[in-house]
């Protein structure tokens, strides 16, 4: 059987792809395999994943399994899909205080990669996370609370420390969005960038290359009743950002020199017109299920970023290329997890995400990777990246460390693929 990620950058075939349905079938899986790795929804472009060994998918292991509302604690096993949990907390009315772009991914995978959204007081989405419970690489089960233990070091842990098979997430009551979609001058919203991040929950921004424009994404928790209607959302997340979208990336083919700078001059003034809503939480913070693309993402110190945002917007308006997708820069707090790209700084995250031939998109990544690494980036986990080891070193003060801990934790290195070996020196 062919497995490939999202981005259909790669396809790999596993020796054998198992289902577990409870924690002592993933205990005798692993302690049966010579090497095994865990699947989400393979919506990583790094190769967590890829193993020509055991692959376990937590599919099957996909319910809520306890709900305390005084303390608003939900415990579920760890292979729900990001938009079940969502669907079935909103009937319970709770919800994630926050989520990423999209709801696709598992709740682990989710977790293992430090996966975000946007937010000056948010920190990574593995945040929410109370406690957790782990099958280790000898069979083991292994439980973690906040601020206890291992925790900090094993929440974000790239599938490398072993199994997570059930999470205590802290949920909070259902609240909406007042989504304020706008356009603004590239220079004004670097000028005024502490006001837009500091004076907004969930703020971010999407840049169309070359244009000088972006639209901002200005999303205020309220508890004011939702007013979104039907009918202007289809048409502003479905249709333009879906179907015309799509259709002008086809139209880009036969002259993308020429009809790249002027479809997101076009798609810039349209999908970034002025647009404010209250809407359900999720609905505010997920967008569209975009084309298979391609993505690289690094986060910085918050410190830089105005800085950083001048020579980011050089760097990709010199580059010689063109881009056809939105460039995303958001904002998340400092945390404690040893792997997080943004541990122990408040960070700005920007990213290079195109729909380009391979060869030409290698340049690019190239070219941004360079750019990362002079000004102290650390690339997401999951998108992609050379992953240099002696770079991540430098970068992630706690990677030793939690190399040392994963051969405690999994001494017979089951969980170690070659993309973990080579990205983490393990
Ligand atoms: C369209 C799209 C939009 C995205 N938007 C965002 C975004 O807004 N913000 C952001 O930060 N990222 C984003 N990402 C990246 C994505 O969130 C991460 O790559 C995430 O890890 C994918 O989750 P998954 O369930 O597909 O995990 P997979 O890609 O299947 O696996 C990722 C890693 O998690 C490990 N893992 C999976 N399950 C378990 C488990 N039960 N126990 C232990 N380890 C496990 C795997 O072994 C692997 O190492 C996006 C990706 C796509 C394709």
């Amino acid at each position: 059987m062919k497995l490939h990620n999202f981005g259909q950058t790669w396809s790999f075939s596993p020796g054998e792809l198992l289902q577990p349905r409870n924690e002592r079938e993933i205990a005798d899986a692993v302690s049966l395999a010579r090497k095994v790795r865990v699947v989400g929804s393979a919506h990583s472009w790094s190769r967590g994943i890829v193993t020509d060994h055991t692959l376990l998918s937590l599919d099957r292991m996909n319910r809520i399994l306890h709900v305390d509302r005084a303390a608003l604690h939900v415990t579920v096993q760890a292979g729900i899909k990001l938009k079940d949990l969502i669907a079935q907390l909103a009937k319970l009315g709770l919800a994630l205080s926050n989520l990423g772009s999209i709801a696709d991914q598992s709740l682990a995978g989710a977790i293992a990669t430090g996966t975000h959204g946007s937010g000056r007081n948010f920190r990574c989405l593995a945040d929410q996370v109370e406690a957790f419970r782990l099958i280790d690489g000898e069979g083991r089960e292994r439980w973690f609370t906040r601020g206890q233990g291992d925790y900090e070091a094993a929440l974000v842990g790239l599938g490398c420390l072993g199994v997570v098979y059930q999470v205590t997430l802290a949920v909070v009551p259902c609240f909406q969005l007042h989504a304020i979609t706008d356009l603004a001058p590239y220079d004004h919203v670097v000028e005024q960038l502490d006001t837009y991040v500091n004076g907004v929950d969930h703020f971010k921004f999407w840049w169309l290359v070359p244009t000088n424009k972006v639209i901002l994404f200005q999303n205020h928790r309220t508890q004011n009743p939702r007013n979104d209607s039907t009918l202007k959302r289809w048409f502003k997340d479905e249709f333009l950002a879906v179907s015309v979208y799509r259709a002008l990336v086809k139209l880009q083919r036969l002259d993308r020199e020429r009809l790249v700078p002027w479809v997101n001059e076009q798609l810039g003034e349209q999908v970034g017109k002025r647009f404010e809503r209250v809407c359900q939480s999720h609905v505010g913070f997920l967008t569209p299920t975009p084309p298979v693309h391609r993505e690289t993402e690094w986060a910085f110190d918050y410190a830089d970023a105005k800085s950083l945002l001048r020579d980011y917007r050089q760097l990709l308006v010199r580059s010689g290329f063109t881009y056809n997708f939105i460039q995303e820069i958001r904002f998340t707090k400092a945390d404690p997890y040893w792997l997080s790209p943004a541990y122990q700084r408040d960070s700005i995250w920007l990213s290079m995400y195109n729909m380009d031939r391979a060869d030409r998109f290698e340049q690019q990544l190239q070219l941004f990777e360079r750019f990362a690494r002079e000004r102290g980036g650390r690339p997401h986990w999951g998108k992609e990246a050379s992953f240099d080891l002696s770079y991540s070193r430098s970068q992630w003060p706690r990677l030793a460390d939690f190399c040392a801990l994963q051969r405690r934790y999994d001494p017979k290195a089951r969980f170690v693929n070659e993309w973990a070996a080579q990205a983490l020196g393990l």
